[in-house]
């Protein structure tokens, strides 16, 4: 129980330190952000000194006009003033002394500016602070009307006429300039703005509380939404009554219940594989995660459909699919006739299903498989057609096998891989052995990568032997690994990795450059000899495969016609029609063909004799056999009778006595390849064993 809590807690701590999770706002951040009412008690103070703003701008220019006549009729009464003041004080005789009565007026009207002039515009008096006088003419012209203003600069000018009883006495001109009008406007605005500001501050407090109380149902509301459990599925509507806010509360019900749905049916997609309806990958690797944490014993059992990819290819997708949800189903009813309670199934892969077995034997697990084996084994008919299917099962448990769903996945996965390569039974559980032999495996397949980069594989060079004469007349290019360390591995060992790897195309093109350059220098040399290369059917994959024949001929300069490709028989009847495919286009530039180890494959006759082949290479086995199975012999020569009925040539590997190569001539072998004339040789070797090569004949009359 103790290791189940601290595991329980492990990860939590580990995800607490890479994100921390987002703190729920509390209701002491909630009041430092600014609450509706403050917002909008903030909006109303603002859009009042703006207005106010606004209106002093406006103001003034609105009333431009209106000042310009306020300042006309104050210039015209100011000359009307002294005009009369000056008219009266000519009747009383004192003319002479209007400079006395000007000063005095510039005391009574500070603002203006006066001047008196006699009847021949010659200046009398003039208040101290006037500079300049306009010319004459102009103030004789301003004088002939009553109403007119002038304006020179800033300055406004009045003149009126001084006359009493029909004598003209001289004219009086009055002037003032007034302060620049924004200057007093700046400041009544700024002094505006400061009264209004404080005004404004002082009633802010009120407008907030106005706010508030005008918003409470909104706030309020805010905050219950905010609050609310995720898990309350009551609906927001019915908790309030407001004529407003109901039909809002509505919509927010209706907008909230569409987006769960929208929500549930996206989980559901992400986790279910559309095709057979099961949990998928990342919802089973989720549910695996949580069983290996209780820390209870868990079996996790992998179920992996075999050869599906042939299935696709030959009955299609639609049905392979088909196939895929009936297997489900079976696994399904399987498991719950088997009792094995708490199971949970998913799909994993293409073709892999996952099965989580909580607290399950191995007995248990065993019955289950030969059960499920049984079941998915009566295949499955579908629009007319039978699919046969056959699966294998990697099972492993937690916590013996792995402490964690990750590992646990790996380790049934070693399982499952043992059991497709054991031909005995088809499931396997994990043990140790498999991990040190899956570790070995990684490491060997990382070895092969690096090899090949490094020009690591090469080929060595078997002579073929025509029987009867003994002569040479070519060589079966073999691949070899040679190894840093000086090891060298033979292709049993390392071509189905590199087949499995992907790694079959880039290594057959090395021998075949290889066989194709060692076989032009041996023409150069004078040596003229085919060369066979064996081709691998994975090799076909590679869409590159007929144009790097092509290359490596045109490269070397080899002739087409001493280039033979060895194909397997069961590789040639596994696919005879994609063989012929890729096979003609070769074979009609001069390629040969072969058929490599004849009599092994599920002889398909009928296939093999329209594929393009040349030559028979008879499997070494019968040929090893002849002195020992009493059956080899006939079967040796049926074989040889079939090639040259099709008028085919014939090569009988493994020749390691004169007695087989004499049988063999007897029975119209024509070519014999073996220990007997010669191991493969390196490159560099086989140039010498062909120069000191004496014709081992073959004897047709031998005992
Ligand atoms: P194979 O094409 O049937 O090659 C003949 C095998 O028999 C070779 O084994 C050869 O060394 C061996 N052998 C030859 N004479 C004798 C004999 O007298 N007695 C005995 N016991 N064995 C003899 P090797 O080189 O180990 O190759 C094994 C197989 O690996 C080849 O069988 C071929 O199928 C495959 N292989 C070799 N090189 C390549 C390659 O470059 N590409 C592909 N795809 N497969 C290759
Ligand atoms: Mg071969
Ligand atoms: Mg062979």
């Amino acid at each position: 129980m103790t290791a189940h809590t601290a595991k329980d807690s492990a990860p939590k701590a580990g995800a607490m330190r890479t994100k921390l999770p987002k703190p729920l706002k509390g209701p002491k951040q909630a009041s430092k952000r600014m609450g509706l009412a403050g917002r909008v008690a903030m909006i109303a103070v603002a859009a009042a000194f703006f207005a106010a703003l606004a209106q002093w701008v406006v103001t003034p220019i609105l009333g431009q006009g209106e000042i310009r006549q306020q300042r006309q009729t104050a210039v015209i009464a100011g000359a009307n003033l002294l005009a009369d003041i000056s008219r009266i004080h000519a009747e009383a005789g004192h003319w002479s002394e209007i400079n006395k009565l000007v000063d005095a007026l510039s005391v009574g009207m500070p603002d203006g500016q006066s001047a008196v002039f006699d009847a021949n515009w010659q200046l009398l008096a003039k208040d101290g602070a006037v500079e300049r006088v306009p010319p004459q003419t102009k103030l004789a012209e301003l004088a002939a009307d009553m109403s007119a203003v002038m304006v020179e600069g800033e300055r406004y000018y009045a003149a009126r006429r001084i006359e009493s009883g029909g004598t003209l006495y001289g004219y009086a001109v009055y002037s003032f300039q007034p302060r620049a009008f924004i200057d007093i406007w700046l400041w009544v605005v700024a002094l505006n703005a400061i009264v209004l500001s404080l005004v404004l501050l002082a009633i802010a407090p009120l407008i907030y509380r106005l706010a508030r109380h005008a918003l409470k149902p909104v706030t309020e509301l805010e905050r219950r939404i905010r609050m609310r459990d995720p898990k309350d599925k009551s609906k927001l509507a019915d908790s309030s009554d407001d004529r407003l806010l109901k039909p809002l509360l509505t919509s927010i019900d209706e907008v909230h219940e569409r987006s769960e749905a929208a929500m549930r049916r996206a989980l559901t997609m992400a986790y279910t594989d559309p095709v057979t309806r099961l949990p998928n990958r990342l919802r089973f690797v989720s549910r695996l995660d949580g069983a290996v944490a209780t820390g209870e014993d868990v079996y996790l059992l992998i179920c992996d459909l075999d050869r599906f990819r042939e299935i696709n290819v030959t009955h299609g997708p639609r049905l392979a699919d088909i196939a895929l949800a009936g297997v489900a189903e079976r696994l399904r009813a399987t498991a719950s006739q088997a009792k094995l309670t708490g199971a949970f199934i998913g799909r994993i892969g293409a073709d892999q299903f996952g099965l989580i077995l909580p607290g399950a034997s191995q007995v248990a697990v065993s019955e289950f498989i030969a059960a499920a084996s049984h079941a998915i084994a009566q295949g499955f008919t579908a629009e007319g057609q039978y699919v046969r299917l056959s699966a294998s099962f990697g099972a492993a448990i937690s916590p013996r096998d792995a402490a964690t769903g990750g590992d646990l996945l790996k380790q049934a996965e070693i399982a499952l891989k043992e059991a497709k390569r054991q031909t005995a039974s088809s499931f396997a559980f994990f043990d140790q052995r498999l991990l040190d032999r899956a570790r070995a495996q990684t490491r060997l397949e990382e070895e092969m990568r690096e090899g090949l980069e490094r020009g690591e594989f090469v080929a060595v060079y078997q002579p073929k032997v025509k029987l009867e004469t003994g002569e040479l007349v070519g060589a079966e290019a073999l691949a070899r690994w040679r190894r840093p360390d000086g090891m060298v591995v033979s292709p049993g060992a390392f071509i189905p990795i590199a087949e499995e790897l992907g790694l079959i195309a880039k290594l057959g093109k090395q021998v075949m450059r290889d066989a194709c350059f060692a076989a032009a220098g041996w023409n150069r040399r004078g040596i003229v000899l085919s060369v066979a290369v064996n081709v691998s059917p994975h090799q076909f994959d590679d869409p590159d495969f007929v144009n790097s024949v092509y290359q490596a001929l045109d490269d070397s300069g080899l002739s087409p016609s001493q280039l033979e490709l060895e194909i397997t028989e069961s590789a040639a009847v596994a696919d005879a029609d994609r063989v012929a495919r890729i096979m003609w286009p070769l074979r009609n530039r001069g390629v040969r063909l072969a058929i490599d180890d004849f009599g092994t494959g599920h002889s398909n006759f009928a296939a093999i004799t329209r594929l393009p082949f040349d030559v028979f290479k008879i499997d070494q086995q019968f040929v090893r056999a002849l002195s020992t199975d009493p059956h080899a012999p006939a079967i040796v020569e049926m074989i040889l009778a079939m090639a040259e009925a099709l008028g085919q040539e014939t090569v009988a590997e493994g020749v390691e006595t004169k007695e087989q190569a004499d049988f063999l001539l007897r029975r119209a072998c024509t070519i014999g390849q073996g220990y007997y004339y010669s191991p493969p040789l390196p490159a560099d070797e086989f140039d010498a064993f062909v120069r000191s090569y004496r014709p081992r004949k073959a004897d047709r009359f031998a005992a």
